[in-house]
């Protein structure tokens, strides 16, 4: 084995054992399980625990924040899953949302190709033609195994479309030919509101609509735990501006989302752009921001300047005006669209990843989920000193109720102080509160930090604007 072999293995070692730790964390202490375990599971699709739940929550609060509350032109829309048949192909999806996919002639084990010359090092841009696709494959064929029976003969490489079909309304005759699907994205349902959103608030060009909602793909291979699932939740923001605007609203939005991720807690040096250089031919430029994951850089957000492509396939396919009248010019123009497209899911992989930490203390690993305090699923967890000691316990369940109302909270009177600590460390609660004698004798409460470890004595009555200043 050369040095080199030996370095990527190693590396892999090291970056499986990341994934492995995270993904039996996630199960352990309750942020996300593998769907229908009961019944033996469901590929590719996950559910999110009581912790889960409440990280998922805050992270969609945090991005409504960045992309609603503190921007002036920004309001919210919540679309429907279901649309009409039409939408899907005015977007291109039905002719053309597909990824390359082969079959092993042995086991017919099928697999996205594309994925699978890149974990070889071999780049596929996302708008190269099949044919190339397989002219790659083929040129490879030596080094390709099926993962499954390592076999390498193959069929033809064929685009398998990710629309997902239901059976919605077949009882109808309405929609006879074409399929009703789950929607694929959800920026989708932002564009046919456009026109209502204008008619019915104040907004003028430019101004953007934001959505946070579920999306369903047929991923062909849905691998690497929730970073690529057929169910995954989006938030999308779509920003509609006067063509002469869209390269400099594009730099405002990209330097904007970069800044986000930053103010969430992720290092720099854990991200990067990366450059569409095979542009479809509506947009005008196109880069994604990747993060480094236990499994390397992958695609975390797109930042797109898509041109008016949206709106004029949406008035050509519905036959309604979508055009835009300048108040002050009087100028009629099709907005062009620039987009912010990031999964829910994929920002829970990224924090979990940058957040698990195992520290080495008094030969002893403490796990700690160093979450930024804001998106933490708890924020404060409350113990009495001893279960056994009732004026203790009524005091800290005094405390909890009333800190509950304003923060989410946990109480634990079980095990050990130091045990309590730990537990609250690994799901990334940033304070922890002990009731203890002195609580009831001069009315004073330590407060012990996550990161530090440190603590503090705090008056109760103080209580409250303490925690404003830190959380
Ligand atoms: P990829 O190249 O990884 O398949 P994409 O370019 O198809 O992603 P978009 O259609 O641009 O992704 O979707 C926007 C965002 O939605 C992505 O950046 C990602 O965060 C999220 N996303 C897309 N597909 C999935 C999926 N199958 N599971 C989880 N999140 C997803």
């Amino acid at each position: 084995m050369t040095k080199k072999e030996k370095k990527v293995n190693n590396t892999n070692i090291e970056t499986n054992e990341k994934m492995n730790k995270i993904i039996s964390f996630c199960k352990r202490r309750g942020f996300v399980y593998p769907s229908s375990e009961i019944y033996g599971g469901f590929a590719a699709i996950y559910d999110y625990g009581p912790y889960g739940v409440e990280l998922l929550n805050n992270i969609k609060r945090f991005w409504w924040k960045y992309m609603v509350q503190f921007t002036d032109n920004i309001i919210g829309l919540d679309s429907a899953i279901f649309m009409h048949p039409k939408i899907w192909e005015a977007s291109g999806h039905v002719s053309g949302f597909s990824d390359p996919l082969a079959e092993c002639k042995k086991c017919h084990f099928r697999f996205r190709v594309d994925t699978f010359l890149e974990e070889m090092g071999i780049s596929v841009d996302e708008k190269m033609p099949l044919e190339q696709i397989e002219n790659l494959f083929r040129k490879n064929i030596n080094k390709i195994k099926c993962v499954k029976c390592g076999s390498n003969e193959f069929t033809e490489i064929k685009k398998f479309n990710l629309l997902v079909e239901s059976n919605l309304g077949n009882f109808s005759s309405d929609f006879d030919k074409d399929p009703i699907y789950l929607r694929g994205e959800t920026c989708q349902g932002i564009y046919v509101n456009y026109k209502n959103v204008l008619d019915s608030t104040r907004v003028k060009i430019p101004f953007g609509i934001a959505q946070i909602g579920k999306a369903f793909r047929n991923e062909i291979t849905a691998r690497q735990f929730i970073f690529r699932t057929r169910e995954f939740e989006q938030m999308e923001m779509q920003y509609f501006v006067n063509p002469k605007d869209e390269m400099r609203e594009y730099k405002k939005w990209k330097e904007y989302r970069w800044n986000y991720y930053l103010d969430m807690g992720i290092k720099e040096e854990n991200l990067r752009w990366y450059k569409h250089e095979n542009l479809v031919f509506y947009a005008k430029e196109a880069y994604d921001i990747e993060y480094n994951f236990p499994f390397g850089f992958k695609e975390l957000e797109g930042i797109h300047a898509r041109g008016n492509y949206d709106l004029s396939q949406h008035s050509k396919f519905s036959g309604q005006d979508l055009s835009y009248t300048d108040p002050i010019t009087s100028k009629k123009f099709i907005p062009h669209v620039v987009e912010s497209s990031v999964g829910v899911n994929r920002t829970f992989l990224a924090l979990i990843s940058e957040a698990y930490t195992e520290e080495n203390i008094e030969n002893d690993i403490r796990v700690v989920l160093k979450l930024k305090p804001e998106l933490a699923p708890i924020k404060i967890a409350v113990f009495p000193l001893l279960k056994n000691k009732q004026e203790l316990v009524d005091k800290a369940l005094e405390i909890f109720n009333d800190l509950k109302k304003i923060y989410m909270c946990e109480f634990d009177d079980n095990g050990n102080i130091g045990k309590r600590y730990r537990r609250q460390d690994e799901i990334g609660t940033p304070y922890c509160l002990t009731i203890d004698f002195d609580t009831l004798e001069k009315n004073e409460i330590t407060v012990r930090d996550r990161d530090t470890m440190k603590q503090e004595k705090i008056k109760i009555e103080n209580l409250i604007n303490y925690f404003k200043l830190k959380i």
